[in-house]
């Protein structure tokens, strides 16, 4: 099997959940069309579309880190560290804060995909008398 049909397949069902997946559902999912395929060769795919630029990898504060398809713009992420609600923002209100950053350190950024955790408003009642987990 082409590689780069494996990684069409993961393109295609990316864009068909539209969600943010292990490499472990992204290989569960896989499996169903190409029963043959093996986990390393999803994960190597996988990176490979990362190392590309097409697909986010990200550490969301669960076990494993996941990944999502980046189509329409860039988009970031708060996620809550209480009840791991995740709210979604767009890069335009983070662009002024990357190119400051940039300008002032000579650096350039390849996040695509920034994660800020945090606590959400609904957690923030009792938050200082409530600090168990994480
Ligand atoms: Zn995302
Ligand atoms: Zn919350």
């Amino acid at each position: 099997m082409r590689a780069s049909s494996v990684e069409q397949i993961i393109i295609e069902t990316l864009s068909k959940e539209h969600a943010h997946l292990t490499s472990q559902q992204v290989f569960e999912i896989i499996r169903k069309r190409l029963p043959a395929v093996n986990q390393s060769t999803v994960y190597r795919a996988l990176t490979r579309l990362v190392d590309s630029g097409k697909v986010s990898v990200s550490d969301m504060g669960t076990k494993a880190v996941v990944y999502e398809l980046l189509t329409d713009g860039l988009h970031h992420h708060l996620v809550c560290q209480k009840c791991r609600q995740i709210m979604t923002i767009g890069h335009e209100e983070v662009e002024d804060f990357f190119g400051d950053l940039q300008l002032k350190n000579h650096f350039q950024i390849v996040t695509n995909h920034l994660i800020l955790f945090g606590i959400c408003e609904n957690c923030q009642v009792g938050t200082n008398t409530n600090t168990e987990e994480m």
